[in-house]
């Protein structure tokens, strides 16, 4: 996410869909179902979900099963199981993401102007499971606070396999928020029951709420195939790759997406895409038909993708995925990322701002190589941001580059005095922007004059190289730096993200 606050950057922006049920695609006669296509570490076998959804344009819902096959890494027998219920963070306005807009009674009330057939509770969302089995057998659960509680009939052993059946259904909130329907367009992000994290030092499942500021959603690298049921007039957008069918007035769409952290979709009847191929990858670009305004913005956008995307896989290695997709949705505040495919603002609102280059960062830093955004802020974000302008330093043969960035931000900024990597509930009012995008940028510009083009590209190169469809750590970065360019560099950077009164003291200003 790049967030939209004018004393941090200079203009950014962040930026869903129902089912009815029926067979699954049978993996065991197509084993490469679930492994074709991306290139990866030969590793642990992954956790598989296969999702059967349909959604209701009418009620704005999504009707789902998921059967979640994975393999237990306790060194303990396991009792339980436990997922994250994101969707439930819409059901009050207090949990929603404060990087949003919210609903709060003044919006409610335009909305409800300009809409009247709503109602202030079109305004929540939420997900109810409605049924838990294994092997065909019914198992009791909870879900509260954001979390499935899964009791196990039996327990499973160390390295055991199982396969859970979770029935449930999304209500869609009217909004703005990451999870969305206005306007026709559906968001359907967070939106689906995901495996917790399983710490096997505490053995301990990640019970966390979704947190309000930033982001918290920490997963494991899992594949996904979903088949998902629509009105037959929805355009689809997915993570992964799409194939569609049309069976009288509904359309059956296959999603294959394997190898990624989440999974999520993107719908409306209105969308039309420009697509192009950039070194192999298959580009696509949705927009709003109905705006001659959004094909531009569309075009725009697809044109820098294209250049950054060449630029990022010459820096930092190769994009592994064979697609990617850029939406124009109606979230509003700031835009969004998500493995493979990325959520921009309206664009046919003037006060939207775009956030391309940034979110597509996000593919290698977040995505390709994972973190605890909740724990690391600054492992994804301020890496996407330092991408951002090392693009454009690159694209503006320096004009538009770290300078100009540099000569932007207000020395209040680079001088904060607080420690900029620290856990999400550690920071003060106003202050997650300024230290995880503002100074944690910085502090990368800072290291690239530090070391020099050459070094940091090889310090970026066999970052990404060691720890690229792993769950990376700040530790991991700085092993890099030192490996590459030496242990006084990797101190001053790690100095740099972990203690307070760093000052950066190699940036090059204009
Ligand atoms: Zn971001």
């Amino acid at each position: 996410m790049k967030r939209w606050t004018r004393i941090v950057m200079n203009g950014i922006i962040l930026s869903t869909i129902a089912i009815a049920i029926k067979s699954l695609p049978n993996i065991d006669k197509n084993p490469n179902l679930f492994h074709m296509d991306v290139k990866e570490k030969s590793s642990e076998p992954r956790t598989q979900y296969q999702i059967q959804a349909e959604l209701d344009h009418q009620q704005h819902t999504i009707r789902a099963s998921e059967t979640v096959s994975l393999k237990s890494k306790s060194s303990q027998d396991l009792d339980d199981l436990v997922f994250h219920l994101y969707p439930n963070s819409y059901n009050q306005v207090e949990t929603m993401s404060n990087m949003l807009a919210k609903p709060d009674p003044k919006l409610i009330a335009k909305e409800i102007q300009k809409n009247p057939s709503l109602t202030k509770k079109d305004f929540l969302g939420d997900i109810e499971v409605k049924d838990v089995s294994i092997r065909g057998k019914k198992v009791t659960y909870t879900q509260e606070k954001q979390v499935l509680k899964i009791q196990l009939p039996d327990p499973i052993q160390p390295n055991e396999h199982v396969e859970v059946k979770i029935d449930f259904v999304v209500k869609i909130p009217y909004g703005f928020q990451r999870l969305h329907y206005r306007d026709d367009f559906y968001s359907i992000t967070k939106w689906y029951p995901i495996l917790a994290m399983y710490d096997s030092k505490t053995g301990k499942w990640d019970e966390k709420p979704y947190y309000p500021d930033g982001e918290s959603d920490f997963s494991e690298l899992s594949d996904y195939h979903m088949e998902l049921k629509v009105p037959k007039e929805m355009t689809v957008a997915a993570t992964g790759t799409e194939k569609e069918d049309i069976n009288q007035n509904e359309k059956i769409i296959q999603v294959n997406a394997p190898n990624v952290r989440e999974f999520v979709f993107f719908a409306s009847p209105h969308y039309e895409k420009e697509t192009r191929k950039v070194a192999g990858i298959t580009v696509n670009s949705y927009y709003d038909k109905r705006n001659a305004q959004s094909r531009e913005i569309a075009v725009n956008g697809l044109n820098m993708v294209e250049k950054a995307l060449s630029f990022f896989n010459e820096k930092f290695g190769p994009y592994a995925y064979p697609e990617f997709d850029i939406m124009e949705t109606r979230v509003l505040g700031v835009n969004m990322e998500y493995p493979t495919i990325i959520q921009m603002g309206d664009y046919s609102n003037k006060a939207t701002k775009l956030s391309f280059v940034h979110e597509l960062a996000h593919q290698w830093f977040y995505g390709m190589i994972g973190n605890d955004p909740y724990q690391n802020p600054a492992l994804d974000e301020a890496f996407a941001v330092f991408a951002d302008q090392y693009f454009n330093e690159y694209d503006t043969k320096g004009k538009n580059g770290f300078k100009h960035y540099l000569s932007d931000k207000n020395e209040s900024i680079v001088r904060l005095p607080g420690v900029i990597n620290r856990p999400l509930n550690q920071y003060g009012p106003n202050e997650y922007g300024k230290y995880i995008y503002g100074k944690g940028g910085i502090a990368l510009i800072d290291l690239y004059y530090k070391v020099g083009e050459q070094k940091f590209d090889q310090i970026m190169k066999t970052y990404f190289e060691k720890n690229k469809f792993t769950n990376a750590t700040f530790a991991n970065f700085f092993d890099v730096v030192s490996q590459v360019a030496g242990k006084e560099n990797a101190d001053y950077i790690k100095k740099a993200f972990s203690l307070p009164d760093y000052h950066p003291t190699h940036l090059q200003k204009r």
